[in-house]
């Protein structure tokens, strides 16, 4: 596993979390996985190009439910 330092304290590593947000589409709400980095040394969170390109397929995948449910 790659350990990525963080740009903004240059101290601590970058560590993956996934939480579950609330989206809604169409009216519809659901929730999804988003993932972001967090600092173990300042706290930082930080999304990188990685987390928002896994965050926008979560999105895609929830809206393909809510059209197969209207
Ligand atoms: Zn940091």
């Amino acid at each position: 596993m790659n350990t990525r330092t963080c740009s903004i304290c240059e101290m601590g590593q970058l560590i993956l979390n996934t939480e579950k947000i609330r989206v809604e589409h169409l009216s519809q709400q659901g929730q999804i996985e988003s993932q972001y980095s967090m600092c173990d040394y300042c706290n930082s969170e930080q999304a990188g190009t990685d987390e928002a390109r896994l965050n926008k397929l979560a999105m895609n995948d929830f809206k393909k439910q809510v059209f197969k449910t209207v």
